[in-house]
């Protein structure tokens, strides 16, 4: 999808400060933290998102999971914990509509995260 700006960091064409790839995952610092530690996970092949999903990304949403696990220890915020969001259509603010990950660490973070 060549309008789609994740699909295009995914593939590389559009830079992007990568931490961590394999054949169906990248894994970037986001260009707005909100934590000293903001990292987007997305799969390769596009998404738009949770409501898209179907059995045949099971094996991708394994993947992201553990990326993510994988990046939080190189990072470093393993062992000070981290917190992993997927928003997902208007309530949950989405802005772009590529499936992916938000990674947060580095502060504490409230829970519930609303006012
Ligand atoms: P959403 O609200 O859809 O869950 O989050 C989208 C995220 O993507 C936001 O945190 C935003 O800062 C980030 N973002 C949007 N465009 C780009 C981009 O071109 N590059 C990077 N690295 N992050 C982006
Ligand atoms: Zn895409």
């Amino acid at each position: 999808m060549a309008d789609c700006i994740f699909c295009e960091i995914a593939a590389g064409n559009v830079p992007s400060r990568t931490v961590y790839e394999d054949d169906h995952v990248r894994a970037f610092h986001d260009l707005n933290p909100v934590a000293p530690v903001h990292v987007l996970l997305i799969p390769k092949a596009h998404v738009s998102g949770v409501s898209a999903l179907s059995d045949d990304h099971v094996d991708t949403m394994g993947r992201l999971l553990v990326a993510a696990r994988t990046v939080a220890r190189e990072l470093d915020i393993e062992d000070s914990g981290y917190r992993l969001v997927i928003n997902d259509g208007r309530d949950a603010c989405q802005t772009v509509f590529h499936l992916h990950l938000h990674l947060l660490g580095g502060r504490n973070m409230p829970w519930p995260p609303y006012a």
